[in-house]
Formats: structure tokens, C-alpha cells, sequence
């Protein structure tokens, strides 16, 4: 995924990378240009992987892209106070691969790569929305890769984690228990931060006028312990009835 990508070449060039790697899935969210797939810069820099480019998505929102999205990775040149729990490429690499497997045959396999602009990179908001962060680790001082590049790199770790798996694969099926419970997609888990923040407004524990950091800290404690769809039901559970018994 994209977000906000400036120039259509990087665009183009994405997809090469992706198709290259065996993947085929581009999402651009709020392109600054509105039709930047059919720009000819972009079908330029594609090359061969002009059906990547054409099959494209392209949606408003980070919040669109990611729904039905289980586990999301957050590439940042800089470092955050605030967001998921960050991991080396090649091990974020490694825990998508598991999600992939977990969801063989159902839905809860979907995993997503999740890119900055150009020239402002992710905003806090949009590292926030993503289970994990990663940042591929270049020279300190000059660490901000090209876009399509820092693609390629990713591309490159998930297609290494899948062909190892692949090859360990009767292994890691004997060892994997059978049931693993599922985990919660994106959307589910921002319609549990919602519904929270609105009982905890509600219980006047969060002063909407100044919210300080809470949401941001209780998203970095919920996105460090992985949660499963079930957990998320719950969350929501203590929130409506947290509204239910003030409004009572
Ligand atoms: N000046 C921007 C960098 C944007 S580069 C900033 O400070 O954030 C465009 C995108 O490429 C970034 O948003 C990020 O997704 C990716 N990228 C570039 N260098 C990277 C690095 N070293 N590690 C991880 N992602 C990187």
C-alpha cells in the first residue's frame, strides 16, 4: 500500500518491484495525482508489470485499505515515540508469512506492506493504524530510501520468508497447532478504539479538549498483544456497557 505517493514513477516502479518478488496486489490510497496509475511516467517505470499497475487499486483512505487486512507492517525512515511495536524487515517479514498461513482456507490470512510519501513519509496517525513498524536499517546518516525502492527491499524479505517456509513447510504444519484462534482485522480493532473512546469520554476519563496521549498509549498497549477477534469483542462488550449504565 501507498499512501499519498507524489510522483507516478515511484508508482510504476512499485508494481515492478512487487511483480519481480511474486506479488500482485498494488493499493494506492489518495494518489496526489488522481489517475496516477494510467500516467505514463507510471506505466514507464512498470515495464513488464503493467497489469499489477492496471489492476491497482486506488481508495481514499489508509482506514479503506486496510480493511480485512489481519496484520499490516508500517515502513518508516524515522523513528516514533508513539505507535506499534517495531521489528527488524526480515523478522516483520517472518510473522506476515505466519498470519498467510493462519489464513489458509479462510480470511484471516490477509497481510499488508504500507508505504509513506515521498517526501513526509507515514503520518503518526497512519503508523498507528498498522500492527507493526519496521525500518529497514540504512546508513544513519542518510536512511530515507526511494520509495519504490524500500518496496523492493520488503518485497524481497517476504518473498525470502515465504520460499523458506515453503521449503520447511511439512515441518512447520506438524508443529503449528490446528486451532489458532483468529486474529482481529484492522477495521474490527479501529471500531473497538472508537467505541472505547467514546465510554471513556463518556466516564469523563478523557477530556476531549485535551486528550493528551491516551489513545496513542492504549493503541501502542493493545498492538503489542496481538488481538485476536474474540479479545475484541470483549473490548467492545465493557465499552457498551460502561455507556449503557452511565446513560442509565
Ligand atoms: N522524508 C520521509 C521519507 C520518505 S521516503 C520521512 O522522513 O519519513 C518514502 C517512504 O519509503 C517512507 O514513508 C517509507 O515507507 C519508505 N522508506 C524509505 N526509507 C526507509 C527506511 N530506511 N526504512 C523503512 N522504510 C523506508
Amino acid at each position: 500500500m501507498l499512501v499519498e505517493p507524489s510522483h507516478p514513477g515511484n508508482v510504476g516502479a512499485a508494481a515492478r518491484a512487487l511483480k519481480t518478488m511474486g506479488f500482485s496486489r498494488l493499493v494506492v490510497v489518495a494518489p496526489k495525482i488522481a489517475f496516477v496509475t494510467r500516467e505514463p511516467e507510471a506505466i514507464a517505470m512498470a515495464s513488464g508489470a503493467d497489469d499489477v499497475l492496471a489492476a491497482a487499486q486506488v481508495v481514499e483512505t489508509l482506514a479503506d485499505a486496510l480493511t480485512g487486512v489481519h496484520w499490516s507492517i508500517a515502513l518508516t525512515a524515522r523513528s516514533r515515540e508513539y505507535g506499534p511495536p517495531q521489528m527488524a524487515p526480515r523478522a516483520a517479514a517472518e510473522k506476515a508469512c505466519e498470519f498467510a498461513d493462519q489464513g489458509q482456507g479462510g480470511n484471516s490470512g490477509v497481510i499488508a506492506l504500507v508505504f509513506g510519501n515521498e517526501r513526509v513519509g507515514l503520518s503518526n496517525a497512519d503508523v498507528e493504524r498498522c500492527s507493526a513498524l519496521a525500518h529497514i536499517p540504512a546508513n544513519p546518516a542518510y536512511s530515507s530510501l526511494n520509495l519504490a525502492q524500500a518496496v523492493q527491499v520488503l518485497a524481497y524479505e517476504l518473498r525470502l520468508a515465504l520460499l523458506s517456509r515453503a521449503e520447511a513447510s511439512p515441518a512447520i504444519a506438524a508443529e503449528s497447532p490446528t486451532t489458532v484462534a483468529p486474529s482481529a482485522s484492522s477495521d474490527e480493532i479501529e471500531g473497538m478504539y472508537a467505541h472505547l473512546e467514546e465510554a471513556l469520554v463518556t466516564l469523563d476519563f478523557l477530556d476531549p479538549a485535551n486528550p493528551k496521549k491516551l489513545m496513542s498509549r492504549l493503541r501502542r498497549l493493545f498492538s503489542r498483544s496481538g488481538l485476536e477477534h474474540e479479545e475484541v469483542n470483549i473490548l467492545r462488550g465493557i465499552a457498551k456497557h460502561i455507556l449503557l449504565k452511565i446513560k442509565q
